[in-house]
């Protein structure tokens, strides 16, 4: 028998779908899969070569809960030249990759009852996290072209509002919020007294000549800053998924609170990968110019197969890997068995009939879209975009 907070919980429906489509890959199935968020490259070798360094010289042993002191310097510093904000060591805390980071810090700023406003269409995971914390989720729905809508933000603020959780650049659509809208934001969480939850994983990954502006960097205050929560990570930026390294930078108050939190749920973070972030944070950041050169020619190219592709209507985001083309002009198409309702049966016929695993948009509050991730290699993609494309064209 589980507990009843269990019940009310979905587990994530892309981790689901990524376990799904390795199992038919393992039974020999040949599935393009553009469906994980997660870089198709490796980590580079120095980040590699500093946890190799660490284990032969024998760093295995727990660390302070909040991280090696090291790193945190490492992150103040990166903060300071890349987001021009100012942090000191203490208001750093290490987690176990973003997702667990951001967990902590609603576990540590909501209580029961209370409610955290979500723009959508957003990450599967916001949600479920807020629930698991006690509060409710309160859905704010972005504008047409996905970028934040501060009135509606503003309309939707109560005496229960305890914190905004806001991703840019944005997963699944790839908007980059302007410093206007942030602003916004920003003064209304200082006016109403709320947190602002900013998940900044995807930062590196901006296009044409977009900006990613980090809402701390805007505070008036100290004030203004200590109403936000800053929540980074090496996953995307570094391509270390697997090495679930993570970081919040807060007010003392707020870091002090998941610093006791951690200390019950994990006692530290995974050793050698602090390690390797200190060789991420501080050595050349080439390979990240390689890598977001890279998404960037792969953003065109699916882009351009998407548009050209009839009934398919996609907006160019300016950031993060995703493309979340709109497909309902293919609601109530057929072929074969198949008929066309909703995005959940487009994404299956994609599955079966064309071999490709994209995401359904309804999974972040997105439907009649389909969320396609573009870090796969550009042959990849090609037969996938082919792939598609054919699909499409027997639905009549
Ligand atoms: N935030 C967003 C918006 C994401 O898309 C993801 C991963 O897909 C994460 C956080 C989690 O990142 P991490 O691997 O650091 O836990």
């Amino acid at each position: 028998m589980t507990a009843e907070r269990v019940k009310h919980i979905e587990p994530s429906k892309t981790v689901e779908l990524t376990a799904r489509i390795a199992e038919l890959k393992r039974q020999g199935e040949k599935v393009i899969g553009l469906n994980v968020g997660e870089p198709d490259f490796v980590t580079p070798p120095h980040i590699c070569a500093a946890a190799n360094q660490a284990l032969k010289e024998g760093f295995t042993k727990y660390t302070p809960v909040m991280g090696i002191l090291p790193l945190r310097e490492a992150i103040c510093r990166k903060l300071e030249r890349e987001n021009h904000v100012c942090y000191t060591p203490d208001q750093i805390t290490i987690g176990a990759g973003a997702k667990q980071c951001i967990y902590a810090a609603l576990m540590a700023v909501c209580n029961p009852g209370e409610e955290i406003i979500i723009p959508y269409p957003c990450w599967v995971s916001y949600t479920e996290m807020v629930k698991m914390a006690g509060g409710t989720p309160v859905l704010v729905p972005c504008r047409e072209d996905f970028s934040l809508d501060a009135e509606a933000i503003r309309n939707a603020v109560t005496d229960k509002t305890r914190g905004i959780l806001i991703n840019t650049p944005n997963n699944p659509t790839g908007a980059v919020y302007s410093g206007e809208a942030l602003k916004e934001l920003g003064q209304l969480a200082v006016q109403k007294d709320f947190y602002i939850l900013a998940d900044e994983v995807y930062e590196a990954m901006v296009y044409d000549g977009a900006e990613h502006v980090s809402i701390a960097s805007l505070s008036e205050s100290e004030e203004w800053k200590d109403h936000i929560i800053l929540i980074n990570s090496f996953s995307k930026t570094y391509a270390m998924t697997g090495w679930r390294l993570g970081y919040l930078a807060a007010s003392l108050e707020v870091i002090g609170a998941v610093n006791k939190l951690q200390s019950q749920m994990v006692s530290s973070i995974h050793s050698l990968s602090q390690k390797a972030g200190i060789a991420a944070l501080n050595g050349s950041q080439d390979s990240v110019a390689d890598m977001v050169a890279e998404y960037e020619k792969r953003r065109r190219y699916v882009y351009s197969r998407l548009e050209s592709m009839e009934g398919v209507n996609c907006r160019l985001g300016e950031g993060a890997f995703y493309l979340l083309p709109d497909i309902r002009a293919y609601y109530g198409a057929s072929y074969g068995e198949w008929e066309i309702k909703d995005d959940i049966v487009m994404a299956e016929y994609l599955l079966q009939e064309a071999h490709i695993a994209v995401v359904p948009g309804s999974v972040f509050y997105a439907p009649g879209h389909l969320r396609i991730t573009y870090a796969a290699s550009q042959a990849e993609l090609k037969q996938a975009m082919d792939q598609m494309e054919e699909a499409l064209e027997k639905l009549h």
